[in-house]
């Protein structure tokens, strides 16, 4: 038994050509050609033996260097035709050599496609002639014509097709010839061609990762997306910030926002949130933009009572203004009381909402002085904090 892929990039990308000087197939995302991406999900997995490559006759330049990493796995490309189903049935003709028994036909711009995916597509073919990866609709999805809505279609039943689709070779290469011979051309992917030719497609389930790139929109969030997970492009910077507040005659402090009540209150020129000033301290450290004295100083009358967030806030901004994403926010406060671990998710919750984070970015942890020293005897708290950003 070998399995075959067969991969169809020989589009011409009008869709998303409004930014792409080259077909979309060969985009590059996260500095590796999208086609490189499909190619590699099958070069890499165990159970594919042969490769092969529908292409554009304009492309053989692009497709050489997209498949230079994989050169060796490869057979020679096929030239497509002038619909997407007569390119199919070019690679399906010239795989008919290698006597495949099964085949995986993959559309070059799902370049997100996981081993996992791929076989549960051969796995399916062992009790169907074809095998679907789908997801189920989750949209309400209409009917509408010029601008009106004529109708809302009923979703239950209705899958949204995804590829690689995978057939019996000899099936599906004799599915494409009788649909050529009756002269039939519209047909939107292979399954289609296989259901038409009574074949049995299974569905398998696949993936949200798997999507389509289509448009100019879906290239750009692809490859920023991977630029971040690579910092390819980016330097991933961390800092950190120290401040300390004496204790004063009152009924609560403020840490983080949250007003936590306590014998005394810390005192200070604003509302004396040491955690927050730290933090603040190393989100102006990452991007080397001085303190929080320089920004805010005491001496400012504005300053005043006001909610230390407004610093944190105006720290974020800047980073962000510099390109930066904020990875992660950790603070260490170092206190003999109060207790921090009950206010801890608030706390949380509350960074993560000033500086436009997901709680799981914002991490806060307390440890005691064990009696040493001004904390130990309970004069004041101290508050560390790290933060790490991915800069441009
Ligand atoms: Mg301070």
């Amino acid at each position: 038994m070998t399995v075959a892929a067969l991969i169809v990039a020989a589009g011409r990308g009008t869709r998303a050509a409004g930014e792409a000087a080259v077909p979309k197939q060969y985009w590059p995302l996260g500095g590796v050609a999208m086609l490189t991406r499909s190619i590699s999900a099958f070069a890499e997995h165990g159970c594919v033996d042969e490769i092969l490559v529908v292409v554009h006759g304009d492309d053989a330049k692009l497709y050489q260097a997209a498949a230079a990493p994989y050169a060796t796995r490869l057979r020679a490309p096929v030239l497509g035709g002038a619909m997407r189903q007569d390119s199919v049935r070019a690679g399906l003709e010239a795989l008919s050599a290698a006597r495949p028994t099964k085949v995986l036909i993959h559309d070059a711009a799902r370049p997100f496609v996981d081993a996992a995916l791929i076989d549960r597509v051969i796995f399916c073919l062992a009790t169907h002639d074809a095998a679907l990866p789908s997801l189920p609709v989750t949209d309400t999805i209409k009917r509408a014509n010029d601008g009106h809505v004529t109708e809302t279609l009923k979703r239950d039943g209705l899958w949204r097709a995804q590829t690689p689709q995978g057939f019996k070779f000899d099936a599906i290469l004799a599915a494409h010839r009788k649909a050529a011979e009756a002269g039939l051309t519209d047909f939107t992917d292979d399954s289609a061609v296989a259901e038409w030719f009574g074949l049995d497609v299974g569905l398998v389930e696949g993936s949200e990762a798997n999507r389509k790139l289509t448009s100019a929109e879906d290239l750009r969030s692809a490859d920023d997306g991977l630029r971040l997970r690579q910092g390819g492009s980016g330097t991933m910077r961390v800092a950190s910030g120290y401040d300390v507040h004496a204790f004063a005659s009152g009924d609560a402090v403020i840490l983080c926002g949250v007003r936590i009540p306590h014998e005394k209150k810390l005192s200070g020129h604003s509302d004396a949130d040491v955690a927050l000033h730290a933090l603040t301290d190393a989100l102006l450290g990452v991007i080397a933009d001085g303190d929080i004295g320089a920004h805010f100083p005491p001496s400012d009358e504005r300053w005043r009572g006001q909610a230390s967030s407004l610093f944190l806030k105006e720290a974020g901004s800047r980073v962000k203004a510099r390109g930066g994403k904020i990875v992660h926010a950790d603070i260490t406060l170092i206190c003999e009381a109060p207790r921090i671990g009950p206010y801890r998710d608030a706390m949380r919750a509350n960074v993560a909402d000033v500086l436009g984070l997901e709680i799981s970015q914002v991490s806060i942890k307390a440890t005691t002085n064990e009696g040493l020293g001004f904390i130990g005897r309970g004069e004041g708290i101290a508050a560390m904090a790290t933060a790490t950003v991915l800069l441009p």
